[in-house]
């Protein structure tokens, strides 16, 4: 007999923001050293999340500093 597995599909939409959020929830020093690195460099960069030497950096807020924010907050 089939059963419908309800389970996998709802965890099946779930970002790798939400899931690094709720990494981080349950660590909150991480947490923290990464809020202090992943910061905007004064022109809407990251500091901690170079692109590689060609490309500059990813724009800020990054996906890890989104994570971290969210996981920092009571709420989520
Ligand atoms: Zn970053």
């Amino acid at each position: 007999m089939a059963r419908a597995s309800q389970a996998s599909r709802a965890t099946a939409k779930h970002s790798i923001t939400t899931e690094l959020a709720t990494f981080l929830s349950a660590q909150p020093t991480a947490t923290a050293k990464l809020l202090a690195q992943h910061v905007d460099d004064g022109h809407g960069y990251c500091r901690a999340c170079p692109l590689g030497a060609q490309h500059g950096h990813q724009v800020w807020p990054c996906t890890i500093y989104a994570a971290a924010a969210r996981a920092s907050r009571p709420e989520g």
